[in-house]
């Protein structure tokens, strides 16, 4: 594997969607799933040995980019629910930051750490 690239978290996301695929092409209506399944197949044993690093490197940088808008929604709902006794969630108005702050206070202003505008809430 010297000079190889080896594997990265867009070979990890492609091989888990062909396995998948390949599980969805076991049924007989689904066949046609097994092309697919077995190019990313080897789209991603093409990447794992290749030895363009600079290249598979962008390719991966653009994944990471594309993924961590999901991932930061999902993380952003999972806090949400863990908080949602003790903690209000809002959008500053003028930047779209996330805000939190606690519940039962009454009416309190709140400074947006990014803008800094300040926003009365009642909570
Ligand atoms: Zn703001």
């Amino acid at each position: 594997m010297y000079g190889r690239y080896g594997t990265d978290e867009l070979n990890r996301f492609l091989m888990i969607i062909s396995l998948i695929l390949l599980l969805l092409a076991c049924f007989r209506p689904l066949m046609f799933l097994y092309i697919p399944a077995l190019a990313i197949l080897i789209w991603t044993y093409v990447r794992c040995f290749s030895r363009k690093i600079a290249n598979r490197r962008k390719e991966n940088e653009v994944y990471l980019k594309l993924k961590r808008p999901i991932t930061n929604f999902f993380a952003l709902q999972k806090n949400k629910h863990r908080d949602r006794k003790t903690h209000c969630y809002f959008k500053c108005k003028s930047c779209r930051a996330v805000l939190r702050v606690p519940k039962g206070k009454g009416t309190i202003d709140v400074t947006c750490p990014k803008c800094g505008k300040i926003t009365v809430k009642h909570t």
